[in-house]
């Protein structure tokens, strides 16, 4: 094998190494979602996929009259279950300060599927 052929190997390997990589990165909300965040930094995110609010619609659980919290963008509210989607919610609420709302009226409206 010559010299040319040798780097012509080289260059598809790379080449199929970095395709592969970005193919991952973009069909992997999660991964990509980072790029989003650095472009809106003002912005806070979906606690699942990590989309900033600039770019995804948050889904809105209302647990008293007119009071309502978002942890999670639709896309994700709707693929995950009631289980699945409590933590995030919990993680939500338990960041916020003193005084916060009945972590028990949340829960219950999470799990009424609201
Ligand atoms: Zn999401």
């Amino acid at each position: 094998m010559g010299k040319k052929n040798v780097l012509l190997v080289i260059s598809l390997v790379i080449f199929f190494i970095s395709s592969t990589f970005c193919v991952f990165v973009l069909s992997n909300r999660r991964l990509y979602s980072v790029f989003y965040r650095l472009a809106h930094p003002s912005y806070s995110s979906c606690r699942h996929c990590g989309m900033p609010w600039s770019n995804v619609e948050g889904h809105s659980t209302y647990y008293t009259e007119g009071r309502g919290c978002f942890p999670l963008c639709e896309d994700c509210w709707s693929s995950l279950t009631i289980e699945e989607r409590l933590p995030y919610y919990k993680q939500l609420w338990s960041s916020w300060p003193i005084p916060k709302p009945d972590w028990n009226l949340i829960e219950k409206a999470v799990k009424e599927g609201k």
